[in-house]
């Protein structure tokens, strides 16, 4: 089957360091993938490569088909979500949500339709009106969440985007997110260091290890079947 978000041979390199090593990844569309590796992997170089906050040093970004590698961040249809929220301050919720589709030329109506829904889909409806500082850290990130999709991104990218949060709000907003994702059928790749978390949520899991996808497959085969030593140990069942 034909990818719908291809990443081929992708190399950065900061300096005289390189952080990304030929990295190939196909995602199908509507698939989660997650990026799991030890901090400093290269995990959110590689999401910024893709979501053009980076410039590549080679390879190409095929999504649907077409090279987006020369394309600016806002053409590329890609929405992103960090650890740290990072809603506007001085906007309500609704606002926050509106922003990205009034940046475009969205009427006010349909606008207001949409961050309507969205608010309802979150569960955060009475909170239209209140401002981020008002919200606590799991209420700001499903706001963040909301407000990436207001725009009807191809892919989301989301970075560590419950690592800020205790580990209750993590566990249920954890699986907010995966239904909101199978809901949309939108083709998302999952940052996280977390390899229980990694292997809860996705489809797919690609194990990093210093600029290089070491290892990619279900939850299952990763944990099962650890191709080296570093995968074994990481995913936690060497012996
Ligand atoms: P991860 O998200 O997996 O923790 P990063 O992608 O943030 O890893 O970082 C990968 C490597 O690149 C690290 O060694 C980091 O120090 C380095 N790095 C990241 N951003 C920059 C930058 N802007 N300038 C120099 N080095 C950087
Ligand atoms: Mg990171």
């Amino acid at each position: 089957m034909k990818p719908y978000l291809r990443l081929e041979g992708i190399r950065k390199q900061f300096g005289n360091t390189t952080v990304l090593h030929n990295v190939n990844l196909d995602i199908r569309e509507g698939e989660l993938v997650t990026l799991l590796g030890p901090s400093g992997c290269g995990k959110s170089t590689l999401l910024r490569c893709i979501a053009g906050l980076t410039d590549l040093d080679g390879g190409h970004i095929l999504l649907d088909s077409k090279d987006i590698v020369n394309l600016p961040p806002r053409s590329r249809e890609i929405g992103m979500v960090f650890q740290s929220y990072a809603l506007f301050p001085n906007l309500s919720v609704s606002e926050n949500i509106e922003y990205g589709m009034k940046m475009r030329g969205v009427s006010k109506e349909a606008r207001r339709k949409r961050s309507a829904e969205l608010l309802e889909l979150i569960d955060l409806g009475e909170k239209r009106d209140a401002y981020p500082q008002q919200l606590s850290g799991g209420q700001q990130q499903r706001v963040a969440l909301a407000r990436s999709l207001a725009v009807q991104p191809k892919v989301l990218l989301l970075d560590e985007p419950l690592s800020a949060l205790d580990a209750r709000i993590r566990k249920s907003l954890r699986s907010e997110i995966r239904e909101i994702q199978k809901k949309f059928n939108i083709t998302t790749i999952f940052v996280t260091h977390d390899q229980e978390e990694a292997l809860t949520l996705s489809d797919r899991v690609c194990l990093m290890n210093k600029g290089s996808i070491v290892q990619q497959g279900t939850p299952e085969e990763l944990y099962a079947i650890p191709r080296t030593e570093f995968v074994a140990q990481f995913m936690g069942s060497y012996n």
